[in-house]
């Protein structure tokens, strides 16, 4: 187990997570590429690293929180052979296909690799309010878990280095699928006149009805039987119908009801018209 680890990348995030540890004992060395934002971290009982490579020579883990996978490319670029008998944890953000190439460069350099992925903000960093996703080495995970743990909650994907970012990819994508559904909606309320702020209040307390209707729509896509869910199709097709034309009758845009118009009447003509929503899912495109 670890005493001593390394940050490299002092953003909101790096810094974060480096007072975080340094709170919880851990001797940090910290690094960043604008070094001014070092000095709260020594203030706290951090040490600051002249260099890159300095930074990782100090601690047997090191910790990097980058803006982008380029400047993750630029950092080790510098680091280099420093970086053999390490274990590298990459929290920055980035695509599946950069974590495994991102294990592949610490492992000819003789280093473990850990891909993670965070889900949450920095001021609840040291809180189970933020999510850690890892992949990648199962011995440098087994080895580091509680210094990881000590950052918020932690859930370990497998070995397969790209597997956390998979994860966190398709979390994000369900955000900003739920949240663009929510402004298109705000632009309803507002055009009503109605408070959209208090409208947030009531539906927050509604969608509290989601997490069962999600499990069940999980189980139906895996299944490939669509029970009828909110309904069966014929009957969920025709409020579609009222809540486009109400929604063009105040002038407000109904591209995503219009989508979800068209797959139904796809489906219903199809054949299915007595199952439920989940069963669009057939005709959403594979790849
Ligand atoms: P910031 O913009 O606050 O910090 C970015 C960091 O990257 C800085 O340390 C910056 O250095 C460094 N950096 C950028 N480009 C380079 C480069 N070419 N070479 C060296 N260093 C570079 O971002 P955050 O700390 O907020 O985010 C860091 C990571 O955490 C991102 O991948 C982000 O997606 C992820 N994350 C952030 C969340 C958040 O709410 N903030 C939530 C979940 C994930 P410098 O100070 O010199 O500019």
């Amino acid at each position: 187990r670890a005493s001593q680890v390394t940050v490299l990348g002092l953003g909101d995030m790096g810094s974060a997570i480096a007072k975080t540890l340094i709170n919880r004992g851990y001797r940090t060395t910290v690094w960043n590429r604008t070094a001014s934002k070092c000095a709260p971290l020594v203030d706290a009982g951090a040490t600051a690293a002249a260099t890159a490579a300095e930074a990782v020579a100090a601690s047997p883990l090191v910790v990097v929180c980058l803006l982008d996978s380029t400047a993750v490319d630029e950092v080790l670029g510098s680091v280099d052979a420093a970086v053999t008998g390490k274990v590298l944890v990459n929290l920055t953000s980035g695509s599946p296909s950069q974590a495994r190439a991102n294990e592949r460069w610490a492992s000819e350099r003789g280093a473990e690799y850990l891909d993670g992925k965070i889900m949450g903000d920095p001021p609840y960093v040291g809180t189970p309010n933020v999510m850690f996703l890892f992949s990648g080495s199962r011995s440098a995970f087994d080895a580091h878990e509680p210094l990881l743990r000590e950052l918020g909650t932690v859930v370990y994907h497998g070995e397969e280095a790209g597997s956390a970012a998979v994860e966190f990819m398709a979390q994000v994508a369900m955000g900003y699928e739920i949240l663009i559904g929510f402004l298109h909606t705000l632009r309803l309320v507002q055009a009503e006149g109605a408070d959209v702020a208090e409208f947030a209040e009531r539906v927050a307390s509604s969608v509290a009805a989601l997490p069962p209707l999600l499990s069940s729509i999980g189980k139906a896509v895996k299944s490939g039987e669509y029970p009828p869910d909110l309904g069966s199709l014929n009957v969920q097709a025709a409020l579609m119908d009222d809540l486009i034309s109400h929604r063009e009758s105040i002038g407000v845009e109904a591209v995503r009801m219009r989508e979800v118009k068209d797959l139904m009447d796809r489906r219903i003509a199809g054949g299915f018209g007595a199952q439920g929503f989940s069963s669009l899912f057939e005709l959403l495109a594979k790849s």
